[in-house]
């Protein structure tokens, strides 16, 4: 089915690769990962949801969208796990990196230090298929991510890492209508505080105001 503005209404048929039969959704925010927790409980595919992101920053907003990110898995009953909120060691692994523009260097190490503990989480913990939320937002490049993917899974024997693209089928367009419906908190840059440096720059260059953290 198609709307009055010409995006797709209908979402693509799913099925989890290589025969899966049971998949960890590595999540990054709400924004991106509510088009995609909805179209696997449409589905009804078997999934939980993991929330790694030790690259959101500073703390008060990466327990933001933690916080608003486990209220749409619970509403939903898909299980969330919180795991560590290790941002010493982000800083370490993106050390030299710092001047990276996004979509750089920095956001494939930054990439595959969260996708590599999703997959080592889901191999230890019985899932089959490993996805990521972080692939449905078009500001973001979806083959770095992809190859992240492959690479954090191809250690483990019996784990896929799926490719689908969550952008078509009119998922982008669904995804902005969620985040609206919701209500959703407006997130105004990637996440780490060398992209929060770097979108201040460019609104200062705009003659526009700093980004307002949470308290
Ligand atoms: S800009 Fe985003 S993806 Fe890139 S390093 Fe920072 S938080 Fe990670």
């Amino acid at each position: 089915m198609t709307t009055q503005t010409g995006y797709e209404t209908t979402r693509a048929t799913l099925v989890l690769p290589e025969g899966g039969t049971r998949c960890l959704l590595h999540v990054c925010c709400a924004p991106c990962s509510g088009e995609v927790i909805e179209a696997l409980v449409e589905a009804d595919i078997e999934c939980e949801v993991y929330f790694y992101n030790p690259n959101i920053q500073p703390r008060e907003e990466y327990e933001v969208r933690k916080a608003e990110n486990k209220a749409f898995a619970d509403r939903y009953q898909v299980p969330f796990i919180d795991d560590d909120y290790d941002v010493e060691d982000w800083f370490k692994r993106t050390e030299g990196h710092e001047a990276d523009p996004e979509r750089g260097e920095r956001c494939t190490l930054c990439f595959d230090m969260r996708l590599e503990r999703a997959a080592f989480y889901a191999y230890t913990h019985g899932f089959d298929v490993l996805a990521t939320s972080l692939s449905i937002s078009r500001s973001k490049d979806i083959d770095q991510i992809n190859g992240c993917g492959m690479r954090a899974v191809s250690k483990y024997p019996n784990l896929s890492y799926w490719t689908h693209n969550w952008r078509k089928k009119g998922g982008s367009q669904r995804m902005v209508s969620i985040s609206r419906r919701e209500g959703f908190y407006r997130q105004e840059y990637c996440g780490c505080l060398y992209s929060l440096r770097d979108t201040n720059q460019s609104r200062r260059a705009r003659g526009i105001d700093r980004i307002q953290l949470p308290d």
